[in-house]
């Protein structure tokens, strides 16, 4: 391809909103624009880009068995009504009606629409397993769409569902995925991590996110050194912290004017925080209290209280009635003697000793809480529910945690019966019995997968693509276009390469050698050949890597051969 005929307009500006980097170099280097919140349309660069990751997907996809199809976006609202779904997804999801009044959305995901589609079809397991694949737009109104095509609210995703004959066929059919999402993502260059993830509300299954390690990242994630251990800050499960044992001293109620803040009681009573008892109240979809204790030094995490307690999908924070409701007030509720609530204590609170705890009552509090002795045990869910903190002991071999951030590029689940139940999928098993399907669903966002690429891979001049996914391997650039012997020189390099199976650009503009030297380092492509005067004279041709900003020199003759090789390299 030639620069004259691409459509490629850099800028030097990048728009305010931009708070990424990727954003601002997909907007400077012409790979996107906008069309409104969280809707964008991709120009030439950056769609050859997003062909090159949709192609790596495809393979590793394929390599494993999967097989792809398209189905529509638009999706009839009955399929959700009947798993269920309709109701719970809310905003995010985006409706609309058609000429007859009749509902419809824009699939976010498709579980119920693949579910509808097997159900009819696939009726034995002489057909299993089976992995159906789709590279397609998904729709997601979400609340706040930034940082470009990191979270936008019309986004293209790889999506994938399994369906297998029992839960061992499941577990091979995740165990492939897990194999070809670490392909994939390795192709593309990324550094990153298979993280541990919550199953939502899917109990019991597996789920593990890819996590493109970056400090930009909207996800937390604890991981370990020592070992491979790496969850989400939502999941990572954390062992009970023993507290020294000492001589308990009887339960006393002190006063503690306004202190009604951890901060405040610690200072006031001389302790220190981590003989405190915090409390965290919530409130469930059906205005349950929800009373979650930690100890003072640690944070609540909503995640696990939602997966410890039955019947709990999502937390809001309580409001000062319905505390006061069930006999306590904010700032100095404790586990001791409350009954209108639903009291989760974390496991390590249960090993404290002597602590400070609330006393339900305006400024008061107990000293000398011994929660094995004071708690009335039958009447409390003790759990794991406490955030991950950097320095936690790897539940797996014990060395301190460390904490990072990353991008979630990919996510794979376990599904289970979930689906297939609801939307009554079945088939016949070899014994002649009925069964219904274990399923797994498996997406990329390869948007964003092209973005944690640019957030992980950038300097000061711009983009530094990894070969495999740039929207061109190497450029051309003949240092004045418009002499004519150069462009000659220039072209027949780009005839040869071009020959040789490189994706390459000839960048034929006729602007100054600097301005094309700029967007080029902008762009990123990860080679830059340099046809200057000299090159004619000397017969020598002058290479720059993008990487490391090394300039080498390679004889005319062996010049293709010499790029091909470097080319491997990067
Ligand atoms: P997140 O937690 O970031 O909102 P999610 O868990 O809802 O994502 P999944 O349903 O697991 O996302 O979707 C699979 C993949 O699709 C994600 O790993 C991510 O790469 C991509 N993705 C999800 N939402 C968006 C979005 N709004 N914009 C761009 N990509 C997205
Ligand atoms: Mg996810």
């Amino acid at each position: 391809m030639k620069a004259t005929q691409l459509y490629a307009p850099t800028l030097r500006e990048s728009p305010a909103e931009a708070e990424l980097i990727s954003h601002k170099l997909m907007y400077r280097a012409g790979l996107i624009r906008k069309a409104a919140g969280g809707l964008y349309s991709y120009l030439p660069l950056g769609w050859r880009t997003i062909k090159k990751i949709m192609q790596i997907i495809r393979e590793e996809m394929d390599a494993k068995g999967g097989q792809e199809i398209m189905m529509p976006i638009v999706q009839p609202a009955e399929m959700w009504k009947e798993s269920g779904r309709w109701a719970v997804y809310g905003d995010e999801m985006m409706r609309l009606k058609d000429r007859h009044g009749r509902e419809f959305a824009l699939g976010p995901t498709h579980e119920e629409m693949i579910t509808t589609l097997i159900r009819d079809e696939v009726r034995s397991y002489k057909q299993l397993p089976v992995m159906l694949y789709q590279i397609q737009n998904k729709y997601r109104d979400e609340i706040r769409p930034r940082f470009g095509l990191m979270r936008s609210r019309e986004f293209i995703m790889k999506d994938l569902y399994s369906f297998d004959r029992d839960v061992d066929g499941m577990n091979i059919s995740y165990d492939k995925m897990y194999d070809a999402y670490s392909r994939v993502f390795e192709r593309c260059g990324l550094k990153f991590r298979a993280v541990e993830a919550d199953n939502g509300a899917i109990g019991g299954g597996h789920s593990h996110e890819f996590t493109v390690l970056a400090p930009s990242g909207e996800s937390s994630i604890a991981y370990c050194e020592n070992c491979n251990f790496a969850a989400s800050d939502e999941k990572a499960e954390l062992k009970i912290i023993q507290s020294a044992p000492e001589e308990l001293k009887p339960l006393e109620k002190v006063k503690t004017p306004d202190c009604h803040t951890i901060e405040l009681v610690k200072n006031f009573l001389n302790v220190p925080i981590e003989k405190t008892i915090k409390a965290v109240a919530f409130m469930d979809d059906d205005e349950r209290l929800i009373l979650a204790f930690v100890r003072g030094d640690h944070e609540v995490n909503e995640i696990k209280v939602i997966n410890s307690v039955e019947g709990a999908n999502h937390l809001y924070m309580a409001g000062d009635k319905l505390i006061e409701n069930a006999g306590t007030v904010a700032g100095f509720m404790s586990p001791i003697g409350i009954l209108n609530a639903i009291i989760v204590v974390d496991q390590s609170v249960m090993l404290m000793s002597n602590a400070v705890a609330g006393a339900n009552e305006i400024d008061a509090h107990f000293i000398n809480v011994t929660p094995r002795r004071d708690f009335d045990a039958e009447k409390i869910i003790v759990a794991d529910i406490r955030m991950v903190q950097e320095g936690d002991p790897c539940p797996h071999c014990g060395s301190p945690l460390k904490m990072t951030r990353g991008i979630e590029v990919g996510q794979i689940f376990t599904l289970g019966k979930k689906y297939s139940e609801t939307l009554n999928a079945k088939f016949l098993d070899e014994d002649g019995s009925t069964k219904v399907f274990e399923m797994g669903c498996y997406g990329i966002g390869v948007g964003r997968t092209m973005a944690a690429a640019i957030e992980q891979n950038n300097d000061a001049d711009g983009i530094i693509w990894t070969r495999a996914i740039a929207p061109f391997e190497v450029v051309v650039v003949p240092v004045n276009a418009k002499d004519d012997k150069q462009l000659a020189f220039a072209e027949k390099i780009y005839n040869e390469l071009q020959k040789s199976g490189v994706d390459v650009l000839l960048d034929d503009r006729k602007e100054r050698a600097g301005v094309k030297f700029k967007d080029c380092d902008l762009i990123g492509y990860p080679l830059r050949v340099t046809i200057s005067p000299k090159a004619l004279e000397s017969g020598n041709i002058e290479v720059k890597v993008r990487r490391t900003g090394e300039f080498l020199n390679f004889a005319r003759e062996n010049c293709v051969e010499k790029i091909l090789e470097l080319l491997k390299t990067l």
